[in-house]
């Protein structure tokens, strides 16, 4: 189980390391890129709020992008400067000495060291002032970092009526995986020799916890279901609490297989969504899919206590939900997942029945 308590949070964030990995994810990086500066029709001349700024990529995308003030807000001390020296020396920090006829060239990023929750506190952003409010708040398991919230009490402060969201949808998937997905197949042959026990215990030790790992679509036994679907634009808060139901059903494949498919878990991703609403130029979308290129956000495993079998059978959630929550390991389910990033604890119950179609 991986925890990140809330005093450290803002402390990982201050390595350089996390942000060399987010920027270096290309899939992550080239669909905002695309977002901001592929769509002049939003950007240019826009007044654009980069909630948690980091490095400050976005907001140098949004200043190429043409926007005519960024707000990069950033709370952690460390990254604030860094944005700071960064836009500095590409000549796009803003600058406030330019009066009279010493009129400099002015750069547009205004770096805030601040969490957005004192900002709005402090004024020093108007409020319904900002054209669009650009962020990468998505963490594994979309919510896992739950720094979405910020991003919401923000665009209900800033964001002006009709104001775009960057991204403007998430949206969660659910399939369920075969073996091939977990340590069972490296350990059936270790230069020969049959360590198969190895991997049954694994398998068993892995039941309740949430792996992050890269799975390959192959892997996947189960036909895709839509989880839950958020509008950013619209969503509430508490919205993020959610018991959704899903069914699940043997994904129909062309080979002979004569053993039946049996599922060990499910795997949980999520997408991201510039959509055409606001980016009417160049609409993207930001996938963790096993199915697409990888990302830094991998995907996220859920390992059943017992696999299922799964030829001419119907897997049905009778509850899924993703709540705010604090741990609790009394409660026996076939997969429990508890995840904790930022300033929540979240966890997922996931309980599936088989029923014959
Ligand atoms: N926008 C950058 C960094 C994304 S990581 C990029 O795309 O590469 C998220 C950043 O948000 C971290 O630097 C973290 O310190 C900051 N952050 C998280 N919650 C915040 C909040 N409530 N107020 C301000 N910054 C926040």
């Amino acid at each position: 189980q991986i925890m990140i308590v809330n005093k450290d949070y803002f402390g990982s964030y201050s390595s350089f390391g996390i942000h060399k990995e987010m920027i270096s994810d290309k899939v992550r990086t080239d669909a905002y890129r695309q977002a901001i500066v592929d769509n002049p029709s939003l950007v240019k001349g826009a007044v654009v709020l980069d909630v948690g700024c980091g490095t400050g990529i976005l907001s140098l995308f949004a200043a190429q992008g043409g926007a005519s003030v960024v707000n990069a807000v950033e709370a952690s001390d460390k990254m604030a400067a860094v944005a700071t020296q960064v836009a500095k020396d590409n000549g796009l920090l803003w600058n406030e000495a330019s009066n009279g006829s010493t009129k400099q060239k002015r750069g547009v990023i205004k770096v805030i060291n601040s969490m957005v929750e004192d900002v709005i506190e402090s004024g020093q952003i108007k409020p319904q002032s900002v054209d669009v409010l650009v962020s990468e708040w998505m963490g594994y398991c979309l919510l896992y970092e739950t720094m979405l919230s910020s991003v919401l009490v923000a665009r209900d402060h800033w964001l002006k009526p009709g104001g775009a969201m960057l991204p403007d949808t998430a949206t969660m998937f659910v399939a369920g995986f075969g073996k091939g997905a977990t340590s069972i197949p490296f350990w059936e042959n270790v230069y020969g020799f049959n360590m198969s026990s190895i991997g049954k215990e694994l398998v068993k030790d892995a039941a309740h916890i949430p792996i992050v790992d890269v799975v390959d679509g192959n892997n996947l036994v189960t036909n895709t279901a839509l989880l839950q679907a958020f509008d950013l634009t619209t969503m509430k808060p508490d919205e993020v609490d959610f018991t959704a139901s899903v069914q699940l059903q043997q994904k129909s494949t062309n080979s002979t297989e004569v053993e039946s498919t049996k599922c060990y878990g499910v795997v949980l991703w999520f997408e991201t969504a510039f959509t055409s609403r606001f980016c009417k130029e160049a609409p993207t979308v930001l996938s963790t899919s096993p199915y697409t290129p990888p990302t830094h956000w991998s995907q996220t495993l859920l390992t059943l206590t017992e696999p299922i079998s799964l030829s001419s059978k119907t897997l049905t959630s009778k509850s899924c939900s993703m709540v705010g929550s604090e741990v609790n390991p009394a409660v026996k389910i076939d997969a429990r997942i508890s995840i904790a990033r930022g300033v929540e604890h979240r966890s997922i119950d996931i309980s599936l029945e088989v029923t014959a179609i």
